[in-house]
């Protein structure tokens, strides 16, 4: 971090790109939190603090895939259908079938253990049943409808690596391997505050010249999906060495700091001049729209994230670069979202350097899936947000964007 703060100093005055941002952060910012065991249970959504190696082959045996005939392959005459006695019955679970080695079939269900010797099985739909005996038919594969040992995960093999973020998949996973716990990393502990003497919590009534502060609830929401263990610590007035005070507190018990508000170049904005005071600032411009202004920074060893006020800015920020930080700073190896190409249904003019961030709906047009831009570009606009789907993300050399151009397009659902 020390090493990203003299960065800084190459970049003042500049603006950072987005990809430049999350190099840096890349580079720069690692795992924060330790490790605990958990309750397989408990692991959705938590990051996964070591290698997960299969100690067993799954499937454990060899088992049918389908309800049906268990037949030995070399037993079937490849042209014209088998006639074939029926020597057994063999269910998922149930006691292993006795065989001493005549020539037939075993009746066998989907689960259950193929039986030594034994490598094809005819679906019981492709059967016919005579008293005593079965027809199997003609055209079987050799080692039909069979699954195989250790065809999933086979023993010895790495199934999951550390960093991965567990979800329903991974946990199905570590269960079929008999894992009843699992290692993650340890919540992040993230100290949030917003800024501003007009910014008020919900519940009170609002005076002339207030606004309820809406940053302070979507972050906590995006930053508990994230899978932060938050603490909400308020809003901060405009006064340097208040917040300077508080972030110097905040960062004796915390893993990262977010502020929202006063990273602009306002004299009323002291978020950055705090950080510096209590810290080190690290950069506050980005080549990016909504949200240019955003401050990083260290304070006593621990990072900070100034994200801009206006809360559509502070969302686009935090998604698309704050989430970086607190992926690197969790132990968790995350890329960045990759886009979806749809048809613009919209026609708009941008300056080059700058990434920018629509917000937009789709809707399914004659040509396809198509985004429709909000009219709403204000970053202010919290409705520009609640009535679309995603971004459409228009990368620094785009300059415009006419009818039925394709554009990436990232579903808001991807982002956290
Ligand atoms: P600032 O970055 O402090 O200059 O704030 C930019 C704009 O965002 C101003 O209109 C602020 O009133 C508004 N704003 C700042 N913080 C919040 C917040 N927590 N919730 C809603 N709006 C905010
Ligand atoms: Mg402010």
């Amino acid at each position: 971090m020390a090493q990203l703060a003299n960065d800084c100093f190459a970049y003042s005055g500049e603006s950072l790109t987005v990809s430049e941002a999350r190099a840096l952060i890349g580079d720069r910012m690692s795992p924060a939190t330790g490790m605990e065991t958990i309750a397989l249970g408990l692991a959705d959504g938590r990051i996964l603090a070591a290698d997960v190696v299969a100690s067993l082959d799954v499937p454990p045996f060899d088992n049918a895939a389908v309800d049906g005939y268990a037949v030995r392959f070399a037993d079937l005459d490849p042209d014209i259908t088998t006639p074939l006695r029926l020597l057994g019955r063999q269910a998922a679970g149930g006691p292993a079938v006795r065989l001493d080695g005549t020539r037939g079939a075993v009746r066998i269900f989907t689960g259950a253990p193929v039986p030594e010797g034994f490598d094809t099985i005819a679906m019981q739909e492709d059967v016919a049943f005579k008293q005593g005996g079965v027809t199997i038919p003609s055209g079987l594969q050799k080692g039909a409808n069979r699954r195989l040992a250790g065809e999933d995960m086979a023993c010895g093999a790495t199934v999951l690596t550390a960093g991965r973020r567990l979800g329903p998949a991974e946990i199905a996973l570590m269960a079929a391997l008999g894992k009843p716990d699992v290692t993650v990393r340890s919540r992040l502990r993230v100290a949030l505050f917003s800024t501003g003497d007009e910014v008020v919590p919900p519940g009170v009534a609002l005076r002339r010249g207030q606004v309820y502060d809406a940053n302070r609830a979507m972050l906590l929401a995006l930053l508990v999906r994230c899978g932060a263990n938050v603490h909400d610590l308020g809003i901060l007035p405009d006064r340097r060495d208040a917040v300077a005070a508080a972030l110097h507190e905040a960062a004796a018990s915390h893993d990262l700091l977010i502020t929202s508000g006063g990273v602009s170049a306002g004299e009323e904005d002291h978020v950055r001049a705090a950080v510096a005071e209590a810290g080190s600032l690290i950069f506050w411009r980005l080549a990016l729209k909504p949200g240019r202004p955003l401050a990083m920074g260290v304070v006593k060893g621990v990072p900070f994230i100034g994200l801009p006020g206006n809360p559509v800015a502070a969302f686009v920020t935090f998604t698309q670069v704050g989430r970086v930080a607190l992926a690197c700073l969790s132990g968790e190896s995350r890329d960045p979202a990759l886009p979806f190409e749809v048809r613009a249904g919209f026609s708009h003019r941008k300056p080059g350097g700058r990434r920018d961030y629509l917000r937009a709906r789709l809707r399914l047009g004659p040509f396809g899936l198509e985004a429709v831009k909000h009219p709403a570009d204000g970053s202010g606009i919290i409705t520009s947000l609640t009535e679309t789907d995603g971004f459409v993300e228009l990368h620094e050399t785009t300059l415009a964007v006419e009818v039925g151009d394709r554009v990436g397009f990232l579903p808001y659902t991807a982002l956290f």
